[in-house]
């Protein structure tokens, strides 16, 4: 009885042994699992980050804007205490502690990434990340080139620069072999920057769009009204000397001044200022025209903006 008693005990010994080790095996196995879990949550993680990182620098299709959005990221993300976007640069020198990137457009190369400090850890992220920022700024440069190709402004409805300069070529030859007077207007809103930053880049949007309409409301058929670029708008006053665009000039910064402009849930007011250059028959070059303007604008905002100057004569 009780050597059956012993061999029974035995065996429930052994089967005990059996199921610890079972158990151990299991809590191993549930260990390496967790670890697991853990890499798989880290990986979703970062795979989170790179979503919503690409997801806001293809917000903006302006260059500049694009890398604002991206350095912000990079900063939050790597504590990264400098990064640098620089364009067609080709001497690298006093940046040998930066990690740099080439980015490149069809195999041209159209600038540098520059960033630091890149810990050898994070160089595989920093790496993946400035592909995707390089993707969105090539996807801006070609939204730009597009751009210059079309004939009108896709946001502002007036003509594109390329096709502006086109015509005010066309201006020039016209008023040379007639002999007539025209006169030329750059216009820029105040503070545009300011609505940019206050109340985001789309509200930014509805007011460049706003004022230009105002513009091409004010003028004849006639007349060239196109977008320089950024905030700039410039007009060509066909067979108007100075005065007459003075007129007009005033007529456009009244008219604006007066808008209350709604974008979105906002009710702003905004304000520009304009430089105007009367040309003869007897002036030929385009840059110098722009020049003139270009001085004439400077004028109008040294003197406190939301004012019409025309060059080689105070503001108004
Ligand atoms: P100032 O009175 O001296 O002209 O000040 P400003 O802020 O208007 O001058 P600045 O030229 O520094 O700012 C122009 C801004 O216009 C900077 C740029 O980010 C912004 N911008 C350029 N293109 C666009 C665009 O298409 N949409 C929007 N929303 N902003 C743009
Ligand atoms: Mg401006």
């Amino acid at each position: 009885m009780l050597g059956w008693f012993n061999k029974e005990l035995e065996k429930l010994n052994s089967e005990l042994a059996e199921v610890s080790s079972g158990r151990e095996k299991l809590s191993a196995e549930n260990l390496q699992l967790k670890q697991i879990n853990g890499c798989l949550k880290n990986q979703l993680n970062t795979m989170v980050a790179f979503y919503e990182i690409t997801k806001n620098i293809c917000k903006s299709l302006d260059e500049e804007k694009v890398f604002s959005l991206f350095k912000e990221e990079l900063v939050k993300y790597l504590k990264i205490d400098e990064c640098r976007y620089l364009k067609e640069v080709v001497n690298l020198g006093g940046l040998d502690d930066f990690s740099i990137l080439r980015l490149e457009i069809d195999k041209k190369p159209i600038g540098y990434l520059a960033a630091k400090p890149v810990k050898k850890e994070d160089e595989e992220i920093f790496y993946i990340l400035s592909q995707q920022f390089s993707l969105a700024i090539k996807r801006a440069i070609l939204y730009q080139r597009i751009q210059e190709l079309a004939v009108s402004d896709a946001l502002t409805g007036t003509l594109s620069r390329r096709h502006l300069l086109e015509r005010f070529n066309q201006e020039i030859e016209r008023s040379i072999k007639f002999g007539l007077k025209f006169s030329f207007l750059m216009i820029d809103i105040d503070h545009f920057k300011s609505f940019n930053d206050k109340f985001g880049h789309l509200v930014g949007d509805v007011v460049l769009r706003e004022i230009s309409e105002i513009i091409k409301q004010n003028l004849r058929q006639i007349d060239l009204v196109g977008r320089l670029g950024g905030d700039e708008i410039v007009v060509v006053l066909v067979e108007t000397d100075c005065k007459g665009a003075m007129f007009a000039a005033q007529r456009i910064r009244q008219t604006v001044e007066k808008k209350m402009i709604r974008a979105y849930d906002e009710k702003l007011k905004a304000t520009i200022s304009i430089g105007i250059a009367e040309f003869g028959p007897g002036t030929v070059k385009l840059q110098s025209i722009m020049e003139k303007a270009d001085n004439a604008l400077y004028q109008a905002k040294s003197a406190g903006r939301n004012r019409v100057s025309v060059f080689g004569q105070p503001a108004e």
